[in-house]
């Protein structure tokens, strides 16, 4: 990919108000930098709080009438919406690339992973449906309906700029709510190249707004009294904060954070196929995935496949995303590279030998990006107490920690105090069963690595990997975005009422 070396221009981003791109008035701008070369990309204002008030403001004007829009019209907005994402898939991989750093090939994926929930939101109808129960009382039936909840806010994170803003503002939008969303200051390009992609499917002013900044703007949505619904992914400082913060402000919140996901190998496994998953999930997308795996869990036997996946890590290539071949791209920042290198400095103190070690990884041409290369770490000391074992590193850094079987397996994957993703290799089925029944984490996979499921399930999580009652996406996102029946009892009783004054 013909990327220069430097951007020709850095640009101001823009707020998106009422179904433009308005300059920002901000006093302070965060700068954003390649992270394969920190060539300056552009500058993201924190928006004003006149900004912000403009954009919940739009956001709630629009709703009067957003809401009442036929729901065949808002979905036939999505598959406008899906049909551009589709068309324009490729600059908005570059712009990640460029942004973000991950490779074109996960940068693609990215966009395709949001699209699927973009193609959900375009069935909005069938999903929307609520229920009916006649005869409850002489002459009396009840239906609940499934009413918007009004303004809805979205909060994201860096790694995944555009399908995790896909997670959140179609399916509230096609459900008849309208919606402020506020994209990770670090690489915020793909959430405003959707919002205009929306405007341009037909989306009316106001429905979708975007502001920027950092803490100020995420207290901002917490707070603000006409924002009824908050959707969050992130880490857990951000996440516990804004659950705690937002529900006490009366709203509802979904609050998806960290994770420290496990693969337990079983020595019944394919061999072949349990280490290069193991090797593609730990280090693709240089670990910032939520669902990558940062322990491998190898059980009797299958701890002498250790070398295999060091052998196999060890010929990844490290390197900007853009360049062909490419395996592992940069780190979002210098500061995330540098808190990876810490914890595995730490941990090599603590007594763990790293077997292979991505420090100060040399990229010719590159000599400034913030890359670590794949490492990892093993031995007897590697396990809980030790910081990398501990901390999500969310960096290109697997843990290996060998067990006598699977029940210690089991019993250390089950200690972890996250819960968003786990998987199991092994041929056998009862001990596949056995793995799916007693873990205790959100997502789980079966000879799969990295275990996302498609829209038309949700995505889950427990323990610290996950705050709220309502999940992501799914069944479950109806739920979010509307009120629950409870509310409509009162409905039902008034659709008696006139049916008896009908009979
Ligand atoms: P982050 O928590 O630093 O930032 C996420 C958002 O929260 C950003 O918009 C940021 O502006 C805001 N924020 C950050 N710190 C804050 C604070 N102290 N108070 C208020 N707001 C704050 O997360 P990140 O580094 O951008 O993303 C990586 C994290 O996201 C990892 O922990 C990863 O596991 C998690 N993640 C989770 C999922 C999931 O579904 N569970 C998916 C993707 C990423």
């Amino acid at each position: 990919m013909p990327y220069p070396q430097r951007h020709p221009r850095q640009f101001d981003v823009c707020n998106f108000i009422d179904g433009e791109a308005r300059e920002s008035a901000a006093t302070s701008w965060i700068d954003i930098n390649s992270p394969a070369n920190q060539a300056p990309v552009c500058r993201v204002p924190r928006s004003t709080s006149a900004e912000m008030e403009a954009a919940v403001s739009s956001a709630k004007e629009a709703f009067s009438s957003w809401r009442d829009v036929p729901v065949q019209h808002r979905s036939r907005v999505m598959f406008k919406l899906q049909g551009l994402i589709r068309e324009r898939t490729e600059e908005l991989a570059a712009s990640i690339t460029l942004e973000q750093g991950k490779t074109l090939a996960d940068a693609r994926g990215d966009v395709f992973r949001g699209l699927e929930v973009v193609e959900q939101a375009c069935g909005v109808g069938a999903a929307m449906m609520g229920e009916t129960l006649g005869g409850v009382a002489a002459g009396m039936d009840t239906y609940s309906y499934r009413e918007p909840i009004g303004v809805c806010a979205g909060i994201c994170p860096f790694n995944f700029p555009a399908m995790i803003p896909l997670w959140m503002f179609p399916l509230a939008i096609a459900a008849g709510n309208t919606f402020v969303m506020k994209p990770s200051e670090k690489c915020p390009g793909a959430a405003m190249k959707l919002a205009s992609m929306a405007s341009e499917a037909g989306l009316p002013d106001g429905v979708l707004n975007v502001i920027h900044g950092g803490h100020e703007a995420v207290d901002f949505v917490c707070d603000s009294p006409d924002i009824k619904a908050i959707s969050f992914v992130g880490g857990n400082q951000a996440g516990e904060h804004i659950f705690a913060r937002g529900t006490a402000a009366g709203k509802r919140v979904q609050s998806n954070m960290g994770a420290k996901n496990h693969v337990v190998v079983l020595p019944d496994a394919e061999r072949d196929a349990a280490v290069s998953a193991v090797i593609g999930a730990s280090f693709g997308a240089a670990g910032q995935r939520c669902m990558a795996l940062s322990v491998a869990v190898l059980v009797g036997e299958a701890g002498g496949w250790a070398q295999d996946i060091v052998r196999g890590a060890s010929a990844l290539k490290v390197g900007p995303g853009w360049k062909e071949g490419v395996d592992v791209g940069p780190m979002i920042t210098r500061e995330a590279r540098e808190r990876a290198e810490r914890l595995v400095q730490e941990s090599q103190d603590a007594g763990a030998d790293v077997v292979l070690d991505g420090r100060g990884v040399a990229v010719d041409g590159y000599e400034s990006g913030n890359f670590v290369g794949p490492t990892i770490l093993s031995g007897k000391q590697v396990g809980p107490g030790m910081s990398a074992y501990d901390s999500e590193v969310f960096g290109p850094v697997l843990c290996l920690v060998t067990v006598g079987t699977l029940e210690e397996a089991v019993g250390l994957v089950n200690s972890c105090s996250y819960g968003n993703g786990t998987s199991i290799f092994t041929r056998s089925g009862a001990a596949a069963r056995r793995f799916q029944r007693e873990i205790h984490a959100g997502q789980v996979g079966i000879n799969v690595p990295v275990p996302v499921p498609l829209p038309f399930f949700s995505f889950t999580g427990s323990g610290a990997s996950f705050r709220g009652d309502i999940n992501f996406y799914g069944k479950q996102a109806r739920m979010e975005y509307r009120w629950s029946e409870i509310q409509h009892d009162l409905v039902a009783t008034i659709t008696g009422g006139i049916r008896k004054a009908l009979s």
